[in-house]
């Protein structure tokens, strides 16, 4: 027993064309085969709604319906599925080729390739890495860009180009997509409608060649070795007009001369007297962020670590920031002169009495 066509779309049986059109519409979406990935029981509502919608769309088949139901006569065996499928989808197709080519286009996007993403290392200075460049870094690649010789249009200059038979210069075709036709950009032509009889000689037609292009790169404060950063679009141009690729920035950080990082710390040796180390002492500490004087205690260790809060790399997309810590040396005197060496022994004699 087939189901009421008017309960199918969800209409009462004085629905206006315009509420059949509006019904049938919204459940062919819903039901689509694109949008259900193949399931079933989409599937069979989504051709119900279609037969529901061939009948009462048209007025004189709908008024058979509504005076005979299912048993129309002339209605082989009770079916209204007998509008040739031609002529539907090609109404269909009027009625959702838009929708269709731009939502659902799978397809489409197939045809126009997406331009190749690039892959590049980048060097930084120790400074750079951990404080970021807020103006952009400028780096040089060699990346698929647009001709200049033919300005992307892949054509000799001054040579018509001709119109694409296959599209008959529309730029789009209709193609059977499951049960339904759909627009898509022409294979062919790639959507201009137009094709090159002379193709440019610097190119070969193909709108793109290799170039040496400055891109600026935005380093955010705080990034680290080995870290890759996705530069959106910065990658090859399409042939096909569509989107270029992505730039892949593979970051390396040079080493400081005196500036050790661990994650966001950083380390510095400083080496100190060890009369200082005794005595106490107050000390200058050079950091990334500026000198900073630190009062070394009395009887402080050798190896101890001073820790300067906030004075390290700052945390990746975060207000934080790492400490400083200074590791405190005993310095060596630079020559053992007479004098250092009878001080020392004078002193060492004198730390060999308090054992
Ligand atoms: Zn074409
Ligand atoms: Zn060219």
């Amino acid at each position: 027993m087939k189901p009421d066509y008017y309960k199918v779309l969800g209409l009462a049986k004085d629905a206006s064309t315009a509420d059949i059109k509006k019904a049938y519409r919204k459940l062919a979406l819903k039901y689509h085969p694109d949008k259900n990935d193949g399931n079933p029981s989409a599937e069979a509502k989504f051709k119900e709604t279609a037969e529901a919608y061939q009948v009462l769309s048209d007025p004189e088949k709908r008024s058979q319906y509504d005076r005979w139901g299912h048993n129309a006569p002339g209605s082989m065996g009770g079916g209204f599925s007998a509008q040739s499928h031609d002529d539907f989808f090609r109404e269909m197709s009027s009625m959702f080729g838009d929708l269709f080519g731009g939502g659902f286009g799978r397809n489409q996007q197939r045809q126009v390739r997406k331009g190749p993403d690039l892959n590049i290392k980048l060097v930084l200075e120790f400074e750079e890495a951990a404080f970021g460049t807020r103006t952009g870094k400028n780096v040089q690649i060699k990346r698929p860009s647009i001709c200049s010789a033919c300005g992307g249009s892949g054509s000799e200059p001054n040579v018509p180009l001709t119109t694409c038979g296959t599209c008959g210069g529309q730029g789009r075709v209709i193609v059977q997509h499951g049960m339904m036709q759909i627009t898509q950009t022409c294979p062919h032509c790639s959507g201009t409608g137009k094709i090159i009889t002379k193709p440019c000689k610097t190119c070969n037609g193909r709108r793109v060649v290799e170039k040496i292009d400055t891109v600026s790169i935005d380093i955010p404060a705080g990034i680290h070795s080995g870290q890759r950063l996705r530069v959106q679009g910065a990658g090859g141009l399409s042939p096909d007009g569509g989107n270029p690729g992505d730039l892949y920035v593979t970051i390396h950080v040079l080493p400081h001369a005196s500036f050790r990082r661990e994650g966001t710390d950083v380390y510095s040796d400083i080496d100190i007297s060890y009369s200082k180390l005794v005595l106490g002492s107050s000390v200058e500490v050079e950091t990334l962020h500026g000198p900073v004087k630190i009062n070394v205690p009395p009887r402080t260790r050798s190896g101890s670590k001073m820790r300067l809060r906030g004075k390290g790399v700052p945390v990746l997309n975060s207000p934080d920031t790492g400490d400083h810590y200074a590791v405190l040396n005993v310095a060596m005197p630079p020559v053992v002169s007479v004098e250092v060496k009878a001080l020392l022994s004078e002193l060492e004699g004198y730390m060999q009495d308090i054992k």
